[in-house]
């Protein structure tokens, strides 16, 4: 059958569908797959992307994942690997790691985690055994799928105790975890969040770990960007093991990574492989590589300040239209908001909110069954917004939320986005 021509080509010039790639060759080949891309990228330049685990990557993290590094098998460390051929890939890996440990200060590094939950998985694999007691942040109050959720691997392999936070101030109650960790001697102890919009207190978990003789183990699959950029404190100098993604804040390729010092770099490395992972996926190494050198420039280290002033604003916009925040606010890229005072659940608001073009998630809230929404402010500040813009998305939401003219807030949106394209040209 001829391949049949493209319906979609005068949409890869407009500036609304931007490809930060050559995208030629797919179009011509593939018409059927290329429009769905082509139609993700418009929806990407045409709405606000406000989920706080998104982010634009740059043409340079595309274009490594987009290399014949994806053809490569890989399977071990640099210099012992289980393949032939494998010199660029022990180079990638190599700068990879390199960076990584430069970045944020730490002895080792292992680049090679497919997701921030392979991460987590590995740490775990390394440090404890099955039926092991580890102290984490409940679920109701933003611990992750992989902190004890009862249809993943930890809830099913492991005796998770949740701590919360103090329903009034929304804060980590940190006597209720140094008494949870002496009630129950974990094993281990995780701090970090999918929701908590403050940073934990890494030494005080520090010493409550010790107290107990637990390890602690930082998921800062959130802000490991910020940290990147000096714009939040880093977990590396008091954490027995720190696992992140280096999609979010980071705004590197979708993957994770894990750090930690010489004692466990051993354990970690075998817990991902041959442990818990096949193949390094090369392509991702390298592109983490391109991320971390991109992390330590200072205009990396001027966006992470950015995302952190421009939550701030969202916040206190937000606040000044009605919705109640959690914690009052926030220290980093993350807002969570309850919409009851506007007499609309979380669900109702970001049906209402996507509907007119700002795409979030809901989430828990730290008090009751209600749920908030969640939003982040990474991606907004990659396309170049400013605090005006977070100021005017503020109200656009208390608009969206309580149902006002949504055709007409879709296309105020909708300009907002376009004035300020993720991926220019
Ligand atoms: C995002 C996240 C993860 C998991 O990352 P995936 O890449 O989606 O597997 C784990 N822990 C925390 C705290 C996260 O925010």
């Amino acid at each position: 059958m001829p391949v049949t021509t493209p319906a979609a080509p005068e949409a890869v010039s407009s500036p609304d569908t931007a490809m930060p790639q050559d995208f030629g060759a797919l179009l011509r080949q593939d018409p059927e797959i290329a429009g769905v891309l082509l139609a993700e990228a418009g929806r990407q330049a045409n709405t606000l992307q406000l989920i706080a685990a998104e982010n634009f990557t740059s043409p340079a993290v595309l274009a490594a994942l987009g290399s014949p590094l994806a053809n490569k098998y890989a399977e071990g460390y640099p210099g012992a690997r289980h393949h032939g051929g494998c010199e660029q890939a022990d180079e990638a890996e190599r700068i990879a790691v390199r960076r990584a440990m430069a970045l944020f200060g730490a002895e080792h590094a292992n680049v090679q985690p497919h997701s921030g939950s392979s991460a987590v998985l590995a740490a775990y694999a390394a440090l404890l055994r099955p039926g092991d007691t580890v102290l984490a942040m409940g679920l109701p109050y933003g611990g992750h799928l992989t902190h004890g959720a009862p249809g993943n691997f930890s809830g099913r392999w492991f005796e998770f105790v949740g701590y919360g936070v103090d329903p009034d101030s929304g804060l980590i109650d940190y006597a209720q975890v140094r008494a949870l960790a002496r009630a129950r001697s974990p094993k281990a102890i995780v701090c970090g969040s999918i929701s908590y919009p403050r940073h934990p207190d890494y030494e005080r978990f520090r010493d409550i770990a010790d107290e107990v003789g637990a390890y602690l183990i930082a998921d800062a699959a959130h802000p490991m960007g910020l940290i990147a950029g000096g714009a939040a404190p880093s977990p590396v100098p008091y954490a027995d093991v720190v696992c992140a993604t280096t999609h979010k804040v980071l705004r590197g390729p979708r993957g994770g990574m894990i750090l930690c010092g010489v004692e466990l770099a051993e354990r970690i490395d075998r817990a991902v492989f041959p442990f818990t992972q096949g193949g390094a996926q090369m392509h991702t190494v390298a592109a983490k590589a391109v991320a971390f050198g991109e992390a330590e420039t200072p205009a990396f280290a001027l966006y992470a300040h950015q995302v952190v002033a421009h939550a701030r604003v969202l916040a206190a916009g937000l606040e000044a239209e009605g919705f109640d925040i959690t914690t009052d606010g926030t220290d980093t890229h993350i807002v969570v908001a309850d919409p009851g005072p506007l007499g609309v659940d979380g669900r109702t608001a970001r049906e209402r909110l996507v509907a007119a073009g700002m795409v979030l998630d809901t989430c828990a809230l730290p008090y009751g069954d209600a749920r908030g929404i969640r939003l982040g402010t990474a991606a907004v500040t990659t396309q170049g917004m400013d605090e005006a813009d977070m100021a005017r998305i503020a109200v656009l939401f208390g608009a969206a939320v309580r149902d006002d003219d949504p055709e007409r807030l879709r296309t105020e949106v909708r300009e907002l986005a376009e004035r300020n394209p993720p991926y220019p040209g």
